[in-house]
């Protein structure tokens, strides 16, 4: 179901949102070499307790029954996992490499969430511009998230814009809805056809989220039950806000 929020549930929003982007904040002051995910993932859990809010990644339930829920607070996919990456104290960041960090924050019973990708030091001009055109593409689609427009709009902004950039989508992923579920309806593919899907209307919060690769759009899905790895090895980034469709713009709540 789609839920369209009061003015009050909209405030409430913002206070998880704005958490959200500020743990976002704190873990990318930390990315350099030599530190673990496991080292992110304490960081970004203390933050979020210290805001009166719960880290709610944490254990959420694997979609199929009998595997095990995500076991952290934050996602952290480097390279060539594309997203759900599981923090470790054997994952080590080194110079060169891209970071996503996904999060979401439930705060007074609503849901935040963003993704950033983050380069370690310096790296190589592909990955550069790998995680350049994800962002852009965030920011291409959410031209179209106006009040009378149609998910399809958003989705085929996203979608064309990565293509023309000579990279590709993931289709077996999508943004969504959010707001008293982390998941909501409607599903936001990154591509698709303009015109298409239900009609944006104000007071909706989405998660808008283009997950972007650098080489083929194949890929599979590790034995932790989580880690999505692209198939043939090449890197991937992943860029997030949660936005809300008002009577003119888009507001974005997570930056
Ligand atoms: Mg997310």
């Amino acid at each position: 179901m789609v839920t369209i929020k009061s003015k009050r549930e909209i405030e409430l929003m913002k206070e998880a949102c704005k958490i959200a982007s500020q743990t976002q904040k704190e873990v990318e002051k930390l990315i350099k070499p030599g530190i673990s995910t496991i080292e992110l993932d304490k960081v970004a859990e203390h933050f979020i307790k210290s805001q009166n809010a719960i880290p709610a990644q944490k254990n959420y339930p694997h979609p199929e029954s009998g595997m095990p829920p995500f076991p952290a607070t934050l996602c952290i996919s480097i390279n060539d996992v594309v997203i759900h990456g599981i923090p470790s104290k054997k994952i080590i960041l080194k110079e060169g490499d891209i970071v996503s960090i996904d999060l979401v924050v439930l705060k007074n019973g609503f849901h935040g969430d963003c993704a950033r990708t983050y380069i370690v030091g310096k790296t190589t001009k592909e990955k550069q511009k790998l995680v350049d055109i994800t962002q852009q593409a965030f920011f291409e689609g959410i031209k179209y998230a106006k009040k009378g427009n149609r998910i399809g709009d958003i989705s085929s902004a996203i979608g064309n814009f990565v293509n023309k950039n000579g990279f590709s989508v993931i289709k077996e992923f999508q943004g969504h809805g959010i707001g008293r579920q982390m998941h909501e309806d409607p599903g936001i593919p990154n591509y698709g056809k303009p015109g298409k899907g239900i009609r944006l209307e104000a007071g909706m919060t989405l998660a808008v989220e283009p997950m972007v690769v650098y080489g083929k759009p194949d890929i599979c899905e590790l034995e932790d039950g989580w880690t999505i790895i692209t198939e043939d090895g090449t890197p991937a980034a992943h860029y997030e806000n949660t936005i809300l469709i008002t009577e003119k713009e888009p507001e974005i709540l997570t930056i």
